[in-house]
């Protein structure tokens, strides 16, 4: 079987952040990285869960709804993946600092009745709060070259596809 573009990047040399992974058929994969890979501290199931409807939701209330195909996150749960369709890195990057701003205001995790999830009681509001409080500190802290670089490589995919 051919490998997955994902397999390929060293994920031992990865370091959290809101990474460039693909564009495809015009649909633009962006890995939110919240945490190293096997370093041993792993976001929990709950909050993981969590996280996913917290920013799920955010994201298609935000100000790039409408671009926004899918969130959803990693099962090795170091962080989740974004599909955008028809804006740039930034303006990605610039709508995940605002989901992430206004899941610190939720007082419940959306979707989390038993119509509306497949395992309701894993949820962790408190917990999903506090990593993504974390993670937009980190996206803060992140050097303008590190957005710039990550900016490049979406425009170079932009120009080679
Ligand atoms: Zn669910």
């Amino acid at each position: 079987m051919d490998k997955i573009p994902s397999f390929e990047k060293d994920h031992d040399a990865m370091q959290p952040g809101l990474h460039f992974s693909t564009l495809q058929k015009g649909v633009m994969t962006l890995d939110l990285r919240f945490k190293k890979p096997n370093a041993g501290d792993y976001v929990s199931p709950a909050a993981l869960h969590s996280v996913e409807h917290m920013l799920a939701t955010a994201l298609r209330n935000g100000p790039q709804r409408e671009h926004v195909l899918y969130f959803g996150p990693m099962g090795c749960r170091t962080g989740f993946y974004l599909l955008s369709e028809g804006i740039s890195y930034r303006a990605a990057f610039e709508a995940v600092r605002a989901a992430l701003a206004a899941c610190a205001d939720m007082d419940e995790v959306p979707g989390s009745h038993r119509s509306e999830c497949g395992n309701y009681q894993e949820h962790d509001l408190a917990g999903a709060k506090s990593e993504c409080a974390a993670y937009l500190a980190l996206l803060d802290a992140l050097p303008e070259e590190e957005l710039a670089a990550e900016e490049e490589k979406a425009r170079r995919a932009e120009e080679e596809k």
